[in-house]
This record gives C-alpha cells, structure tokens and sequence, in this order.
C-alpha cells in the first residue's frame, strides 16, 4: 500500500470542492441519483478524488437500483479501511479510503456474487479514469 497521506482540514477544504469537502471529509452523503457515476456504465478505474488511490474498477460496478454507484469488491482489500457508523441510529459499515481517510461511502451484505457485498459509494467521492471511450 502507498504512503499515507496526512493533510489539516483547512487543506483539504482548500484543495477540493465544497461538495467534496462535505461527503469525504465530514461522511457526508450525495443525495441518491444525483451523482456523476450512478448509471455509469464506462470502461474504467475510479480513483479516490482526494488522494488519486486506484478504488473500483468497473468490472466491478452493478446496478444495485439505489442511485449510487456500488460496486462487489474494490480493486484491492488493502485500498479501503472500514469502521462501524452509529449515526442515524443505524449501525452500517463506512468505508474509507486506506490512504487518506476520504470517506467513500458503507458497504452492505446484500450484494451479488461473486463476494455478496455492495460497496455503495458517493460519486462525489470518486474520480473515473475510463480506459476507452465512453459509453453513456
Ligand atoms: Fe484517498
């Protein structure tokens, strides 16, 4: 795993945009179908909008009908770390970026196989890198 990155918050509130600010840096969350990727259906790698670390790959994003992109597994276990969320009197599993801590989004039990997970992530979060053209 690369280096972890470390900024103040007035860093990151400098360097990114409020919206982004909002859901990586305060586990904000986009309202669903709203975001840039939830029916994105490109050829591509979604890096970490704050720190650029190779997320999902697009072999990986399904529909999962909630209005944001989820995907099965990421591209490696080690890219993202999780912790239990309370908030909203819900306990869920979020999940961050392993090396800046952006927060990405939660992911549930309820995905499909082959792993049975959803990765249900912000697209504000993500940055896609397609790697053809583009196909919506
Ligand atoms: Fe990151």
């Amino acid at each position: 795993m690369a280096n972890r990155i470390e900024k103040s918050e007035a860093a990151w509130r400098a360097e990114l945009t409020p919206e982004q600010y909002a859901v990586c840096r305060q586990k904000g969350t986009e309202p669903a179908f709203t975001g840039a990727y939830w029916n994105t259906k490109t050829p591509g790698t979604y890096l970490c909008a704050c720190c650029g670390q190779e997320l999902f790959g697009s072999d990986a994003k399904y529909d999962s009908g909630t209005g944001w992109p989820s995907f099965w597994q990421p591209v490696d276990r080690d890219r993202v770390a999780t912790e239990v969320d309370s908030s909203f009197g819900m306990i869920r599993t979020e999940v961050h970026c392993s090396r800046c801590g952006a927060h990405l989004g939660h992911v549930f039990p309820d995905g499909p196989a082959p792993t049975g997970e959803r990765y249900c992530i912000n697209s504000v979060s993500l940055t896609l890198r397609p790697t053809g053209p583009a196909k919506d």
